[in-house]
């Protein structure tokens, strides 16, 4: 018999990613992160529609919960379809049984006269713009009508001061946070200083790999996503945060995503144990206590310890039961969807997609 442990939650995710994988190579080979997100993700976003979204949410929920992963911290964006998608997000999850926390990540790069803001990012854009405005309501209208969610922000490189005021002013009034990336790479180095005065602890600081000084929140560490856009190790340990792990839209498997961050930090301080990393599962409970009572058994009676589970490639889930008792994976197939069903409309709505890059 497999072990037990309770259901284990990504800390930072983008569930629209799902569809990414296969899509048709950019024209030039992206050589910086400015220009990964420049030719690949904003490419992306700027072209999905709700039914690409509820496919590809389902298929992102679906490979969490086969992966144990029970709750999601979800960030959001698809710039022509801002209203509503928060809760095509939420529905989506809902079917397959995962919990999701989601946010839209208001952005002031599409000029309100439909164009990019300029190539050169070393300043910000000066004003708010009509979408960061429109994904505000969107993240207002979301948790005002009972949905879990933070206000989100893509990140400071890519927002007027304007914006991140008005974020960060709107989460206070909601009694949420801001879940914001971070200083991930060197163009958002001015983030610490640009967050300064307006972070505080219930936000969520997600990468931070550049980040310069300390600031309030929760630090969602993402070694996977940071080393495949080779913005540097974030050393997560440096600041006193409480820290989560996430994926960053690499899939939803916190038993590889943990396996992946204890050897990075093991091969920046080799003195460190997998307990250190352990911990930060354990620590996104804080964002979903009700994942702490669900119970996923594994295929190995080691599942629940972390020495054993760092050199333990392969573990899967088989069963999973969520803390209201219902059963939500048997046998490692789900059971409130068919993951056959899913993943052909996913298949469908990838091919809509890359129709259109
Ligand atoms: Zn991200």
């Amino acid at each position: 018999m497999g072990a037990v442990t309770p259901g284990l939650v990504c800390g930072h995710h983008h569930l629209y990613s799902a569809l990414a994988r296969g899509m048709p190579a950019p024209a030039k080979t992206p050589k910086t992160f400015l220009e990964i997100l420049e030719q690949v993700w904003w490419r992306i976003d700027v072209a999905l529609d709700l039914d690409m979204l509820r496919a590809a949410a389902r298929l992102g929920a679906l490979e969490a919960l086969e992966c144990g992963t029970t709750a999601i911290i979800d960030h959001h964006e698809s710039p022509h379809v801002i209203d509503g998608s928060l809760q095509v997000i939420a529905d989506a999850c809902a079917e397959v049984g995962v919990r999701v926390n989601t946010t839209y990540g208001v952005t002031d790069r599409w000029q309100d006269d439909g164009s990019v803001f300029g190539d050169d990012w070393s300043t910000p854009p000066l004003r708010m713009t009509d979408a960061a405005r429109r994904g505000l309501e969107e993240c207002e209208q979301f948790i005002a009508g009972g949905g879990s969610g933070f206000v989100g922000v893509h990140a400071p490189f890519t927002c007027s001061d304007e914006t991140l005021e008005a974020a960060a002013g709107l989460a206070k009034d909601l009694g949420v946070g801001v879940h914001v990336h971070v200083a991930e790479g060197s163009v958002d180095a001015p983030a610490g200083r640009r967050l300064e005065n307006l972070a505080a602890d219930d936000w969520l600081l997600v990468h931070c790999v550049h980040l310069d000084r300390p600031l309030p929140g929760t630090i969602a560490h993402n070694p996977r996503s940071n080393m495949n856009n080779a913005v540097g190790y974030a050393q997560p340990t440096r600041f006193s945060n409480p820290i989560v792990l996430g994926t960053d839209g690499i899939g939803a498997d916190m038993l590889e995503e943990f396996r992946l961050a204890y050897v990075r930090l093991r091969e920046f301080d080799v003195t460190s144990t997998p307990s250190t990393v352990w911990q930060w599962l354990e620590n996104s409970y804080a964002f979903f206590p009700d994942a702490a009572g669900d119970r996923v058994t594994w295929t190995y009676d080691t599942a629940d310890d972390p020495w054993s589970v760092a050199f333990t490639p392969g573990m899967r889930a088989l069963d999973v039961v969520r803390n209201d008792g219902i059963v939500l994976l048997r046998d490692g197939v789900a059971q409130l969807v068919d993951a056959g069903e899913v993943r052909a409309h996913a298949h469908e709505q990838a091919a809509r997609l890359f129709a259109l890059l």
